[in-house]
């Protein structure tokens, strides 16, 4: 009997179908089902959305395509997977077919009907026994023991406030084996932000629960993989699936908890098509399936510690607090080096490097901080005042020494460093400022006599972007900093993250003031992160932990942010933090969006936003609902986003901001019609695109 289906297929990110087409067929089809259909002169995989007996008014029936295919060896995608990525397009202004697409792995929309039914029979169709052994390898400290009861006695969400080395992650396993354990369908998914951290978690879940029934999902793997770990999820084969942000797309059918470690990085933000934040997902979806979810974090975003004030403050999320280190393992004690009182031009205080030469001599770890890549950021020539610009960008291009090149971080336009300046001739142009590669260099000068116990020369290494470049690298530099090898650790934020290193017992920030006085709000934020995150590191073997040290070396050592990193005290810089955002009427008192146009001249790039806006103002000012959600709302005019030129194009940004979220969202929309509506006006000649950017990171 001849049906009409709506399907999800990958239709262009703007287009106002909202990515949902219908078809024609006669074959046995329900909701959620994958099929092959045809689109433009191309065939392409859709998911079922719709069934309809009759059919659609709307269209005329004889223009209606037939479904090529059912792939039926895949069972459907289930109501709550498509609520999920109908909420989602709808939330982050995209179209569904496009979230849809982006949420499987992409060998399914490349493999025949016959291949993926050869691919599924080969994944074993039960939920995997998992290792029953769901004891801790240790006696639970009390703080875990407490937390583990109020996790099972209430509903959630569960923000789990737990400083570096409290045994977070092991409050995660106990929790997910606990669950796994009532329930033999049930299953998990924990999420961590860096591809980095996913093989570290790997295993460790996989010491704990066996090999069978736990994959992983994450871009670095490869095709096959890929949707191997998802065959293994939809069919519920696989109990625990690990991932980065992407996982949380997962089509799980027995979810029953999720996990968000290091829920404040900036990692789970998308950064392109659908911009999604995948913790912000995590807790939609956890309510949508009746799962659990915990967020877990030493220095938790301000929106989840908003969400965490007691339930009377309109608090959502139950406050779960680990403050204190495993065993007798303590946080690290701050040092602050007051850079006003050392030499000019100082990079490296005496202080400092005599307290890493003593570690060396200890034949303990030390890691030092500096959050920009390369030699230097800039080569100057003090004749005639040239700087080393990316001819594409608004922006400077880096020295890297190592290669002798110019790079623009922007667009990766690379040129070979001149031999004299390309202005006025002047062969002694000079690198200004300092990178990774030039603090490397001058520490190994600093270092030269210095010898490990054994008499042999001090070993630095640098891990950052470049270093990290080739497949294996960074595994293959990690070891070497486990195995005890390397002396001294050089890195950007990288380094920072996550990982259990054993003998560190020194970690330095060289140069953290920038982010003090940044235009962006968020920057304090992310550098008491950054800086607890990095102290984590120090001392996380309990027996060293007594010595371990965090230094800073700023020109503002009493500024209020390091007076609550020397306390370790977040909730202070929390709670000053989130009172003057209340009075700036900054997130999370707000909420914000970007809608973002990029176009050959600047002038466009503006015209196009401003236009719309004016557009939209005008024909609202009747009393209608739409004009009330107008009047809750901020539109700024569009302005040049910080870096305003990449790769040639020129970027502007209008913000938008309400108290209200509903009305916000309703006035993107009604932008958004705008924008269609005006994208070929001959005014706006060079228009490239527009994108929206919902609760943006960056301002
Ligand atoms: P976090 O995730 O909070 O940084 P981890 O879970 O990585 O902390 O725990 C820090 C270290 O302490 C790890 O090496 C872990 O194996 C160990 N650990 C966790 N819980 C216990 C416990 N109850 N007793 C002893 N060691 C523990
Ligand atoms: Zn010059
Ligand atoms: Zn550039």
């Amino acid at each position: 009997m001849q049906k009409w289906l709506d399907v999800a297929v990958s239709a262009p990110a703007h287009s106002q179908v909202g990515g949902l087409l219908t078809y024609v067929t006669d074959l046995p089809v329900t909701v959620g089902q994958l099929v092959r259909v045809p689109f433009g002169n191309r065939e392409v995989l859709g998911v079922v959305w719709g069934v309809h007996a009759t059919a659609p008014d709307t269209q005329s029936t004889h223009t209606l395509r037939q479904v090529m295919a059912v792939l039926e060896a895949v069972a459907p995608l289930s109501e709550h997977w498509r609520q999920l990525v109908q909420f989602t397009a709808h939330y982050y202004q995209r179209s569904l077919g496009e979230v849809a697409m982006a949420a499987l792995p992409p060998q399914l929309r490349d493999l025949t009907p016959v291949q993926l039914a050869r691919r599924f029979k080969k994944t074993v169709a039960t939920a995997e026994a998992l290792t029953t052994a769901l004891q801790s390898p240790w006696p639970l400290s009390a703080q875990q023991t407490e937390v583990l009861t109020q996790m099972n006695e209430a509903l959630g969400p569960f923000l789990l406030h737990g400083a570096t080395g409290s045994g977070k992650t092991e409050v995660y396993l106990q929790a997910v084996a606990r669950c796994l354990a009532e329930d033999p369908n049930a299953q998990a998914l924990m999420m961590v932000p860096e591809i980095n951290l996913t093989p570290q978690l790997e295993a460790r879940v996989k010491a704990r629960f066996g090999d069978a029934g736990v994959v992983s999902m994450h871009s670095g793997m490869t095709g096959p993989q890929r949707l191997k770990s998802w065959l293994a999820a939809h069919q519920g084969s696989a109990r625990i699936v690990l991932g980065t942000r992407m996982a949380i797309f997962a089509s799980m059918p027995h979810l029953k908890w999720i996990v968000v470690d290091e829920e404040h990085d900036a990692s789970y933000k998308q950064q392109e098509g659908a911009r999604y934040s995948a913790r912000d997902l995590a807790i939609y979806r956890a309510r949508l399936e009746g799962a659990k979810v915990i967020l877990g974090s030493a220095t938790p975003s301000l929106e989840s510690w908003h969400h965490s004030r007691p339930a009377v403050e309109g608090g959502r999320y139950l406050r779960l607090p680990m403050p204190a280190r495993i065993g007798a393992g303590q946080l690290p004690f701050v040092r602050r080096v007051d850079m006003n009182h050392q030499p000019r031009k100082t990079v490296l205080s005496a202080p400092l490097m005599a307290a890493i030469q003593e570690r060396v001599a200890k034949g303990e770890q030390s890691m030092l901080l500096l959050n920009r890549r390369g030699y230097a950021p800039v080569l100057h020539c003090a004749d005639c005042g040239w700087k080393s610009e990316c001819s594409h960008c608004s922006a400077f291009r880096v020295f890297h020494k190592i290669d002798r090149t110019l790079r623009c971080h922007h667009c990766g336009f690379t040129e070979r460093v001149p031999r004299a300046c390309p202005a006025c001739g002047n062969a002694d142009i000079a690198p200004m400022g300092r990178g990774t590669e030039q603090l490397e260099e001058h520490l190994a000068e600093l270092l030269i006599d210095v010898k490990r116990p054994n008499g042999d020369p001090v070993k630095i290494m640098r891990i950052d972007a470049d270093s990290t470049k080739l497949k294996g690298s960074l595994e293959a530099q990690l070891a070497g900093v486990h195995s005890g090898e390397v002396d001294v650790l050089v890195g950007t934020q990288m380094i920072a993250k996550g990982h259990d290193f054993r003998r560190i017992t020194l970690v330095a920030a060289i140069n953290p003031d920038g982010a003090l006085f940044s235009s962006d709000f968020r920057a304090p934020e992310r550098l008491f992160a950054l800086l607890m995150q990095a102290g984590g590191r120090a001392g996380r073997d309990a027996e060293q932990s007594a010595g371990s040290e965090m230094w800073v070396q700023t020109f503002h050592p009493s500024h209020a942010l390091f007076e609550a990193l020397k306390k370790h005290d977040y909730p202070a810089f929390a709670e000053q933090q989130l009172k003057e955002r209340l009075e700036a009427g900054l997130p999370p008192s707000t909420f914000q969006a970007l809608i973002r146009s990029d176009a050959r001249t600047q002038a466009v790039a503006q015209a196009f936003l401003n236009h719309a806006n004016t557009q939209l103002q005008s024909q609202h000012t009747l009393d209608t609902p739409d004009a009330s959600a107008l009047a809750e709302v901020s539109v700024y005019p569009a302005v040049p986003m910080s870096i305003q030129r990449v790769a040639n194009v020129e970027r502007a940004q209008m913000l938008i901001e309400s108290a209200s979220r509903k009305a916000l969202h309703r006035v993107l929309e009604l932008l958004q019609e705008q924008l269609h509506a005006s994208r070929s006006a001959p005014e706006h000649k060079g228009l490239i695109r527009w994108l929206v950017d919902v609760d943006p990171l960056a301002i």
